[in-house]
């Protein structure tokens, strides 16, 4: 397989496990309703996120192209889940507070992260993290697991004003980069947002599937689809020695 000069990288589902720290974060707050009004911690944990992506939806423009943070957006979660159990304290801010320390303390890149850059740093591949979110929360999730220095050009979508799956973000980064749509693979674990827009954009959409979701027969086509970064160099690695090969 023809190795690409640049490989534009997913945040959240790709290198970091958001929904482990999602569901430490709604723990976290949720615990603290539980202990104040001698209620089921883990039941408000799972009734708080079964509306989660609701409330999420609701505040998303904001959350995606800037405005709306973790103290407006888990605000709102916990004001829901406060108003659920006719409860009004303690306040939501608290609570959105506890659950973004909660998250910060759970972000981890997942295991075969460091082998990607460390592999794509010798081989002379560059990369770009291209992802949705606020500014301060894809930082802070960059600073706690390490990643902040990974990367040749960082693109967040609230600092660059535009978001996946536009192809305007995905051209933000590769003229960061200086390379061409064309020498570029974009990797993530989303087929609307991922695979889809870095295809609009020309550059060889990777679906990262590794939980083995099942392909819609409806959803965008990817380009290549891997169940690991591990895959990934295997992949590069065999198309590399079919070249060499006499
Ligand atoms: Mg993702």
């Amino acid at each position: 397989m023809d190795e690409p000069d640049a490989l534009l990288l997913d945040l959240d589902g790709t290198l970091i496990d958001w929904v482990e720290a999602l569901e430490a974060g709604v723990a976290a707050g949720a615990a603290r309703i539980a202990e104040a009004h001698g209620l089921d911690a883990a039941e408000i944990t799972a009734a708080t996120l079964a509306f989660e992506a609701e409330v999420y939806e609701l505040h998303a423009t904001g959350w995606l192209l800037g405005g709306v943070g973790t103290g407006e957006l888990y605000g709102a979660l916990w004001r829901r889940a406060l108003e659920v159990y006719g409860l009004d304290e303690p306040a939501a801010g608290e609570l959105a507070e506890a659950q973004w320390a909660a998250e910060l303390a759970a972000f981890r890149a997942y295991d075969d992260v460091a082998g990607l850059i460390e592999r794509a740093a010798g081989r002379g591949i560059r990369l770009a993290l291209v992802t949705n979110g606020p500014s301060v929360v894809q930082r802070a999730k960059l600073e706690a697991t390490g990643l902040a220095d990974a990367f040749d050009a960082v693109v967040i979508s609230a600092e660059a004003g535009v978001a996946k799956p536009e192809p305007r973000i995905f051209r933000t980064a590769l003229d960061a980069l200086g390379v061409a749509p064309g020498r570029a693979w974009h990797v993530g674990d989303s087929l609307e947002y991922d695979v889809a827009g870095a295809q609009a954009a020309g550059v060889r959409g990777v679906w990262l599937n590794r939980h083995g979701w099942e392909h819609g027969r409806h959803q965008p086509e990817p380009g290549l689809e891997i169940r690991s970064f591990d895959e990934l160099l295997a992949l590069c690695d065999s198309g590399n020695s079919a070249e060499t090969a006499p």
